[in-house]
């Protein structure tokens, strides 16, 4: 099996939980590397464009000021985001993850110890990671500068004052 990368984020309850460092070290269980890492205060455009497969879904608002960390506290207003490489790491990281529904997921893995359900419906399950390969480009482009990643994980263009992804896919109408 190839090389894969996938984006992981310590969503804003996971750092108010102080989750960081069980995180991070049930995730070191891959033996994955890891590529990728910094905080981020999520803006308005980032949300949508993270989720915008979710765009059309009644609890999109509610979702946006999750990721946003609006309903934390204004301290609480960051991810932690991640990029992890190596063999089959969608699935392995998807796996330590567990089930998006935090009810539903096993009670050993990070959502099914550490998520809930808020009052207004939202899985509050502490941790992002991509789904597939095609998911895990256009997030790690969108949420990544290439010079920000410590390997070369897609094409890039170079202009005089710039470096690029070559191509991105971030479709979403704004
Ligand atoms: N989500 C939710 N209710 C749903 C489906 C999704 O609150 O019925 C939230 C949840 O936080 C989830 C995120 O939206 O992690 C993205 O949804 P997706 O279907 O992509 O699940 P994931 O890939 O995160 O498991
Ligand atoms: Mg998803």
């Amino acid at each position: 099996m190839k090389k894969q990368q996938t984006l992981v984020l310590i969503k804003p309850d996971g750092l108010k939980k102080s989750l960081t460092g069980n995180i991070l070290t049930k995730l070191s269980e891959t033996r994955l590397r890891i590529v990728g890492a910094k905080v981020v205060c999520v803006n308005e455009e980032l949300a949508k464009k993270h989720y915008q497969h979710l765009t059309d879904k009644p609890f999109f608002e509610e979702l946006k000021n999750y990721i946003m960390g609006k309903i934390h506290g204004k301290e609480y207003q960051r991810v932690l985001a991640l990029v992890y490489q190596g063999e089959n790491a969608i699935t392995k990281v998807r796996e330590l993850a567990g089930a998006t529904n935090p009810e539903e997921a096993v009670s050993t893995s990070i959502r099914g110890a550490y998520g809930r359900i808020t009052t207004k419906g939202v899985y509050e399950n502490v941790i992002h990671t991509s789904g597939t390969l095609t998911e895990a480009e256009r997030e790690i482009k969108l949420w990544f500068r290439p010079e920000e990643i410590t390997t070369n994980l897609y094409p890039i263009v170079k202009t005089k004052d710039k470096i690029k992804w070559e191509t991105s896919y971030d479709n979403v109408k704004l």
